[in-house]
């Protein structure tokens, strides 16, 4: 099973319900937590891991033999990310800009272009007690996170239960995050802020076909209007957690939530089997 953990809007909690999650579930069986947020990861804070391994994520980028260039201006014109600008005897190219498709090279028709690894950042694994931890960290100054995200994914487990902690938002590292998951699990708060970017979390699960569940945080500082909007669309809303000085504390010191609070761990512990009950039921109602 995997289940992803994602927010539209950042600091609504999502690394507190992702560790507490994989510290719930160790006891249980195998379980593994992928911090995808690579432009920020920050579980390994709260979970303190040891890290065994590091590999270096590169991407192609193009470089150019101005001997062979004619400056025909094909690559510049296939490039969908802006990242080559071609003048009369000149051509740039901008490798933050870049995506690594190889369009340019495999396009130009005087084979001027060959590709070089670009470092943009790094995958660590280890694990924290008996969790399986990976986590991936995007270059100071890069702007690619997917094929971090895609480095990470690559380590997730075919056994026990997979915990994916998506970046903030619903751009691009949202969407490759958040793909292939069995369940999507959305934190927010009862705010007008964070109802506006549930909507956006929601619309865009949906249109990857996940389902998903809501978790409310901070449960107490807004409005109602995040439950009634659940109820509107029928999304369940599976845990919700107070808003509670002492829960920010123990965040602010890097402990879990059901480190410090032990009585949380119960709640964190069924979250699974109802996870497992909607996807059953969805299997199930698909296959009717
Ligand atoms: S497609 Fe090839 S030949 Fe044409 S401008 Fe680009 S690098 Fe030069
Ligand atoms: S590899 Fe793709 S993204 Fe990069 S410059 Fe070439 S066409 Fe553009």
């Amino acid at each position: 099973m995997i289940i992803s953990v994602a927010s539209g809007k950042g600091g609504t909690g999502k690394t507190l319900v992702a560790t507490s999650l994989a510290c719930s579930l160790k006891d249980r069986g195998r379980v593994q937590l992928l911090d995808c947020d690579v432009e920020e990861p920050n579980d390994h804070i709260l979970l303190k891991p040891t890290i065994t391994r590091s590999e270096a994520v590169s991407i192609p980028v193009p470089k150019v033999n101005e001997e062979k260039c004619n400056y025909c201006g094909k690559c510049a014109e296939v490039c969908a990310y802006n990242a080559i600008a071609v003048f009369p005897k000149h051509i740039l190219i901008f490798p933050q800009l870049c995506h690594g498709c190889g369009a340019c090279s495999y396009l130009c028709p005087e084979e001027a272009i060959s590709e070089e690894g670009k470092e943009i950042g790094v995958v660590e694994s280890g694990h924290s007690d008996d969790i399986d931890f990976v986590q991936g960290r995007l270059a100071i100054g890069e702007a690619m996170a997917p094929p971090i995200t895609r480095k990470v994914k690559e380590h997730a487990s075919h056994e026990g239960t997979v915990i994916i902690d998506v970046p903030p938002g619903t751009s691009c590292p949202v969407v490759e995050a958040v793909k292939d998951s069995d369940f999507c699990l959305l934190v927010t708060e009862p705010t007008p802020f964070g109802l506006n970017d549930l909507v956006l979390a929601v619309e865009t699960v949906r249109q990857l076909n996940i389902p998903c569940g809501v978790v409310l945080n901070r449960a107490g500082v807004g409005d109602r209007k995040v439950e009634e909007y659940c109820v509107k669309e029928n999304i369940p809303i599976l845990l919700t957690i107070p808003l509670d000085t002492e829960i920010a504390r123990l965040y602010s010191k890097g402990i879990t939530l059901v480190e410090g609070m032990p009585q949380w761990r119960e709640s964190f512990l069924r979250l699974p089997d109802k996870i497992e009950d909607i996807v059953n039921e969805r299997s199930s109602g698909t296959e009717r």
